[in-house]
C-alpha cells in the first residue's frame, strides 16, 4: 500500500469511527499513548455527531476593498494561505454570547468576520469543477487577529503566526451540512457588529476566489483531507476590539455568532 492510499484508508476508519463507533480512532486502530489527546470538534447542527477538525486552512485578502485596506493590490493574484492549530477552535452555540479571552501580548485586537468550509473529502489537485462535492458544510467563524504582531513580524519578515495561530483565535458556529443549508453560499449578506454598531458589511459574492477555486487552489499545495476546515476570508473594515465589547456577527442562512471579549 503506497502512502497515498494508507492516508485514506485511515482517513475512511475515522470517519467510520466517527459515524459508527463510540470508540475514538486512536482506540481502534490498537496504538497506545501515554496520555490522551483531544482531537477538536464542532457540533453539526441537527445531528448528534460532531466534525472532527485535522487542520484549518485561512486565506487572505480574499476580498478586494479589504486586500486594499490591508495595503495590497487585489487583483487576482493566486490566493495565499496561512493555518492555525485545529485546537484554536472556540466553539460557539447559537443564540449565546459566548466568553472570548482577550490574548496577551496585543494592544490593537481584530475580528475578521468569514464564511468556513468545513471538508467531508479531500485529495490532491482537485479540478475547481469538483471542489465543491468535498463539503461537507458551512460555518460562520472569526478569524481573530493580534494586528500588531502580525504586522510587526511582516515588517520584519518573519512568520506572522504569533498574530493569526494563538489559543482560541477561531471562534466557530456549528456546521450546517450542505443540504441543511440548500445548497453551497455563494452570495448573501455577511456582516459583523460590535455593541450593536455595523463594522464590517458585505456580500459572499464579493470574494475574490471561491470557495470552490479556494479547495483546488490548496489541493495543488497540500493534500486536503476529511476534517479540513478553510476560513474563507474577511471583507473590508477589520478593526479593534477591547474587554467588554459584545461581537455579533452574520451570515445569510447561518446563526448568528455572539461573543463578549472578557
Ligand atoms: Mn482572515
Amino acid at each position: 500500500m503506497d502512502r497515498r492510499s494508507l492516508f485514506h484508508t485511515t482517513a475512511a476508519m475515522a470517519a467510520g469511527a466517527v459515524a459508527g463507533c463510540a470508540l475514538p480512532g486512536q482506540a481502534q486502530s490498537g496504538v497506545r499513548t501515554p496520555f490522551e489527546v483531544a482531537t477538536p470538534t464542532v457540533p453539526i447542527q441537527g445531528s448528534a455527531l460532531r466534525f472532527p477538525v485535522r487542520r484549518i486552512y485561512c486565506i487572505g485578502r480574499n476580498y478586494a476593498a479589504h486586500a486594499r485596506e490591508m495595503g495590497s493590490d487585489p487583483t487576482r493574484e493566486p490566493p495565499f494561505f496561512f493555518q492555525k492549530p485545529s485546537d484554536a477552535i472556540q466553539n460557539v452555540a447559537p443564540g449565546a454570547v459566548a466568553d472570548h479571552p482577550y490574548p496577551t501580548l496585543t494592544k490593537n485586537y481584530h475580528y475578521e468576520c468569514e464564511l468556513v468550509a468545513a471538508l467531508g473529502q479531500g485529495g490532491r489537485d482537485i479540478p475547481v469543477e469538483q471542489a465543491l462535492a468535498c463539503v461537507y458544510g458551512y460555518a460562520i467563524g472569526l478569524d481573530m487577529t493580534r494586528r500588531d504582531l502580525q504586522r510587526g513580524m511582516g515588517d520584519q519578515k518573519k512568520p506572522w503566526e504569533i498574530g493569526k495561530s494563538f489559543d482560541q483565535s477561531a471562534p466557530i458556529g456549528p456546521i450546517h451540512p450542505v443540504a441543511a443549508l440548500g445548497g453551497h453560499p455563494t452570495r448573501g449578506a455577511i456582516w459583523l457588529k460590535v455593541n450593536g454598531q455595523t463594522r464590517q458589511e458585505a456580500d459572499l459574492s464579493q470574494m475574490i476566489w471561491s470557495v470552490a477555486e479556494q479547495i483546488a487552489q490548496l489541493s495543488r499545495a497540500f493534500e486536503l483531507m476529511p476534517g479540513d476546515l478553510i476560513y474563507s476570508g474577511t471583507p473590508e473594515n477589520v478593526g479593534p476590539v477591547v474587554r467588554g465589547d459584545v461581537i455579533e456577527a452574520h451570515i445569510d442562512g447561518l446563526p448568528h455568532l455572539g461573543l463578549r471579549i472578557v
